[in-house]
C-alpha cells in the first residue's frame, strides 16, 4: 500500500486565511484543491509536504463561470464537471468544452479544479494548452495585492509556475472577442487517458482574414505551452488549406516530444502537425458561424 509521509493539516476558511495560512508555515506548506494530482503524488512520495491547507471550504468565493464586462471569468476552485457543463463556456469558448469532454474521466472532473489543474504543471495538461491557444490570464494573490499575467508566463517549467510560496492562483480570464472560434484536438491511448498529444486553436476572424490566433499545444515538449510560430503563420492571411498546412508545419517544428509508452517522438511531432490543421480548420469554422 502507498501511504503519503505524515503532514499537519489545516483547513482555510477564506483566502486571506489561505494566504495568511502559506505565510506563517513557509515553503513545505501546500494548497490542496481537489487532490487528484497532489495525494498521489504524495503517496508516491514524489512529494511531501509537511502541512496541507485545504481549500475547499473556499469552493463558496472561487467557484464559478461568469461574464464581466468583455471577459469571462473562471474561478480557481471550479471543477472540470461545472466547466464542461457551463453554458458561457460552450457559448463563447467552445475549445474549453472540447478540452474538458477529454480530461479524464467523471470521477476526477467531478473533484479536480480548475486552479489545481493549471497549478500542477504536468507538461501534458489539456487546459494549459487551451487557457494559452485563448491568450488567457490569470489572478494571483499575495498578501500584498493582486497580479495578473498571461497564462502562458505562468508555466516556467514542468510541474513548475510563477506562483510564488505564498501566493494563491485565484481565477482565469478570459477576452471575449467577436468574430473568434476555437476548438481542441487530442490523441489518447484510450478514453480518459492523458495526452499522446494535442493541439487548441484560437482565432478571430476579419471577413476571410485571421486577424488574430493563438495555437496551444500540449505534450510536445513545447515552452510555454504554445506555438506563436504558427500563430504568425497565420494572421493576416486567409485561411486556406495552404496556409493551415503551413501553420501546422510550423507548430511541428517547435515541438519537442519525449518517446516514451505513448509513443515515438516522430509520431507526437507528426500529430502536433495534423491535430494543429484539424483544430484550425474547426476553429475558422465556428468563427464563420459554420460549425
Ligand atoms: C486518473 C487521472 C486522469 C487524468 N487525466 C487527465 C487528462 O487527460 N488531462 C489533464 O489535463 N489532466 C488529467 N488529469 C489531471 C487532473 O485534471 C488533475 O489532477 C486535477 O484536475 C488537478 O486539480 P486538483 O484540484 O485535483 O489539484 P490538486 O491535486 O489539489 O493540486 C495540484 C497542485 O496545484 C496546487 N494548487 C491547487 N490549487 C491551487 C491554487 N488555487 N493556487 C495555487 N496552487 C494551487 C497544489 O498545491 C498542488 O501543487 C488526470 C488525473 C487523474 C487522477
Amino acid at each position: 500500500m502507498q501511504t503519503p509521509r505524515s503532514f499537519e493539516y489545516e483547513r482555510a476558511t477564506s483566502v486571506d486565511h489561505a494566504i495568511a495560512l502559506l505565510e506563517r508555515l513557509g515553503p513545505e506548506a501546500r494548497l490542496v484543491a481537489g487532490g487528484h494530482s497532489l495525494l498521489p503524488m504524495m503517496k508516491l512520495r514524489l512529494a511531501a509536504p509537511e502541512h496541507l491547507i485545504d481549500i475547499n471550504p473556499l469552493v463558496a468565493d472561487l467557484s464559478y463561470v461568469r461574464v464581466e464586462g468583455n471577459e469571462v471569468r473562471i474561478g480557481a476552485m471550479t471543477r472540470h464537471a461545472e466547466l464542461l457543463a457551463s453554458p458561457i463556456i460552450a457559448e463563447h469558448f467552445a475549445i474549453l468544452t472540447d478540452a474538458e469532454k477529454v480530461i479524464a474521466d467523471p470521477i476526477v472532473r467531478n473533484r479536480g479544479t480548475i486552479g489545481g489543474s493549471i497549478c500542477q504543471a504536468d507538461p501534458s495538461e489539456d487546459l494549459s494548452a487551451a487557457f494559452a491557444a485563448l491568450k488567457a490570464s490569470v489572478l494571483i494573490r499575495s498578501g500584498t495585492g493582486e497580479r495578473l499575467i498571461s497564462a502562458r508566463d505562468l508555466h516556467v517549467g514542468p510541474y513548475e509556475t510563477a506562483v510564488g510560496p505564498a501566493e494563491m492562483l485565484t481565477e482565469v480570464r478570459i477576452a471575449i472577442r467577436a468574430g473568434s472560434g476555437s476548438a481542441y484536438e487530442k490523441v489518447e491511448r484510450r478514453v480518459g487517458d492523458w495526452a499522446v498529444a494535442a493541439s487548441g486553436a484560437w482565432v478571430q476572424m476579419s471577413g476571410d482574414t485571421v486577424a488574430d490566433a493563438g495555437i496551444g499545444l500540449t505534450a510536445l515538449g513545447v515552452a510555454h505551452f504554445c506555438s506563436p510560430e504558427a500563430e504568425a503563420v497565420l494572421i493576416g492571411h486567409a485561411p486556406t488549406a495552404e496556409v493551415i498546412a503551413a501553420a501546422g508545419a510550423a507548430a511541428a517544428s517547435i515541438t519537442n516530444p519525449p518517446t516514451d509508452q505513448r509513443g515515438p517522438s516522430d509520431y507526437k511531432r507528426h500529430l502536433a502537425d495534423i491535430l494543429t490543421q484539424r483544430a484550425i480548420t474547426r476553429a475558422v469554422a465556428r468563427a464563420l458561424g459554420r460549425n
